[in-house]
């Protein structure tokens, strides 16, 4: 597969509309998950992507990591979105006991992808 970097910018504008959709426009968020994102380039289908807390013996949430798909379409575009809503989520637990809220946070997430999706078709066309 082969990933059109030249469209790098394009994309990564097109995760900072969807994620901005969410309200996720935290530059701590941003700041905290530097070097915490796990990007590989390799097709949506084909690997498990998700966010992986850290939890301490005490069950504390320490820490959070990503794995998301590189972007070069909107299906591997809306990946990274509903795993940054999940990341999102989890940064506000941080410190606190872990509970996994599985339903809520996938619904969640999945709506994410759905409104941003709705975006391209209320687009002009090009
Ligand atoms: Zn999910």
């Amino acid at each position: 597969m082969i990933i059109e970097k030249e469209n790098t910018n394009y994309w990564q504008n097109e995760l900072i509309k969807g994620l901005t959709l969410e309200g996720i426009t935290d530059k701590n968020f941003f700041d905290f998950m530097k070097g915490k994102i796990k990007k590989l380039p390799l097709n949506v289908d084909d690997f498990g992507w998700g966010v992986f807390p850290i939890i301490s013996q005490d069950g504390v949430l320490n820490d959070i990591r990503m794995v998301v798909p590189v972007i070069y379409n909107v299906k591997s575009l809306c990946v990274n979105i509903h795993e940054y809503v999940h990341a999102y989520e989890m940064y506000f637990d941080l410190g606190k006991i872990y509970k996994w809220h599985i339903k809520e946070s996938e619904q969640k997430a999945c709506e994410a992808e759905k409104r941003y999706l709705l975006t391209l078709d209320n687009r002009p066309k090009l």
